[in-house]
């Protein structure tokens, strides 16, 4: 298959609807190498991930593993909780993520005066210069603080300035996600990643496992504004070789 792996997934674990082993079978059977497991941060108020669940999923990811031969990492999709670029991630949990996704999301536990310089107004679709930069520089102090390894769905429920975060991103080696189901990043966008050499990466964001290994969203546009294939992580170069020759 032209995808190396799918590194943005969903189980039972937040809100998807097939458990560890349906997404790794699923991802087998597409020609998949590699897969993670990216339930939603821990402080999503409606379906976080528990964090005593993590050595039942690690137990999982393992069997997993065993029956398909897939490497499959347990990692999650970080919620921003305020604008200082604090997320729903702590230090401790880092020993156990192998993979840190980070988007914005809404009905995450925050404090008050966040509700209101950052929620509310995200979710009102106020797109004024200054909410793009109070956003932007979120992003960026997050950035400075985790060892993020995908920006997802950037643009989606909130505006960033993408000329400011893609330095940032080249230099700490994080990735943009091209989401495979919701891509909100203009092509305009997507091509000053390129030109400035910011890596990125085709993800399904399934919830369902029958989507898991499902990026022809994203590879339409890597196709149509030709994006040199050496700045998409997750192509499977082989694949690509061999095509070539
Ligand atoms: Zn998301
Ligand atoms: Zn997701």
């Amino acid at each position: 298959m032209l995808l190396y792996g799918d590194y943005h997934t969903h189980t039972i674990y937040s809100h998807g609807v097939g458990d560890i082993i349906d997404n790794a079978r699923i991802a087998k059977q597409k020609g998949l190498k590699q897969l993670a497991i990216t339930d939603h941060g821990f402080d999503h108020k409606l379906f976080g991930v528990d964090r005593n669940k993590i050595p039942e999923m690690k137990k999982k990811i393992e069997m997993a593993e065993k029956e398909t031969g897939l490497d499959i990492f347990l990692g999650v999709e970080a919620n921003f909780k305020s604008l200082d670029g604090t997320i729903d991630v702590l230090q401790e949990d880092l020993q156990y993520l192998e993979i840190l996704n980070l988007g914005f999301h809404r009905f995450v536990k925050t404090d008050l005066s966040n509700k209101f310089s950052l929620f509310y107004p995200n979710i009102m679709h106020i797109k004024t210069k200054s909410q793009i930069k109070k956003n932007t520089n979120m992003v960026l102090k997050a950035l400075d603080k985790y060892p993020i390894n995908t920006l997802v769905h950037l643009n989606y429920g909130f505006q960033v300035d993408i000329n400011a975060i893609a330095p940032v991103a080249l230099q700490r080696g994080t990735a943009i996600e091209i989401n495979g189901k919701k891509n909100c990043l203009s092509d305009k966008e997507i091509l000053i990643l390129a030109e400035k050499g910011v890596k990125m990466i085709l993800n399904s964001d399934a919830h369902i496992p029958e989507k898991v290994g499902e990026v022809n969203l994203s590879l339409n546009i890597v196709e149509r504004l030709n994006l040199p294939h050496e700045l998409i992580v997750n192509l499977d170069k082989n694949f690509l070789e061999k095509k070539r020759n």
